[in-house]
């Protein structure tokens, strides 16, 4: 049974005036349960390890920490923050919410990174710094192999439906690219179910000491 228990409000947290205009903006006030677990400990930096179903608003449970911790370099133009999502649906979907935050925010760029798209055209916006990219594995491990993205500050990688990156192939793709990212970064897996395949990976990308979530069992 589960117990009723208020979860924060979003003017609550610790977050820019900015972002939380945009979640005001949307219509938001109060946390669902993952982002109410989620938000507070991924703001202090740590790994995490999520399992909440689909539509619980995981989204914007690693969108607002990784929004935060760019806004601390903004200064400096480079990529400090890759989102991978197994689809360019998805990857579409997310950099829409993205950039619905971003709308407050000045100076605060992303990238939309997928395959299919012109690569040039996305070569140029990645040699420029873009300080968010969202992006599907393939794509981006290729991009990886160029000169043109610098990846060697980032220091917050994000995997959504983690599950479904192994589920459509990219399983070597993502290895390649979570070998090649600095080792000192922030990691946050998140998936809608919780399998053995995921359990590999965590235990490669995540530091020892991350948190685990899952909302699905109360
Ligand atoms: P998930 O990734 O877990 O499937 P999403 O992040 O896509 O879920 O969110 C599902 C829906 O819930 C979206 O329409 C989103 O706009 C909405 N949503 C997200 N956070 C909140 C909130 N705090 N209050 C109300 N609705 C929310
Ligand atoms: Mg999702």
């Amino acid at each position: 049974m589960s117990t009723a228990r208020e979860n924060q409000k979003f003017k609550e947290l610790n977050i820019s005036k900015e972002t939380l205009k945009a979640v005001k903006n949307m219509g938001f006030r109060q946390m669902t349960d993952i982002q109410n677990e989620v938000i507070p400990k991924a703001l202090d930096g740590s790994d995490i390890v999520a399992t909440a179903k689909t539509g619980s608003g995981k989204t914007l449970s690693f969108l607002i920490p990784a929004i935060e911790m760019v806004t601390k370099f903004k200064q400096k133009q480079a990529t400090f923050c890759i989102i991978v999502s197994p689809t360019r649906e998805l990857a579409i979907q997310t950099h829409s919410v993205l950039e619905d935050i971003l709308g407050f925010h000045d100076n605060l760029t992303s990238a939309l990174i997928i395959g299919g798209e012109n690569r040039q055209a996305q070569s140029i916006q990645l040699s420029k710094g873009v300080h968010i990219v969202i992006a599907t594995p393939g794509r981006l491990f290729d991009h990886m192999r160029t000169k043109e993205f610098e990846y060697k500050n980032v220091c917050c990688l994000i995997l959504d439906e983690a599950d479904k990156i192994f589920q459509y192939g990219f399983e070597e793709d993502l290895k390649q690219i979570i070998n090649r990212l600095p080792k000192n970064r922030q990691t946050m897996l998140f998936s809608a179910t919780h399998s053995e395949t995921t359990e590999a990976l965590i235990k490669s990308a995540m530091k020892d000491d991350f948190h685990t979530i899952n909302t699905n069992e109360d």
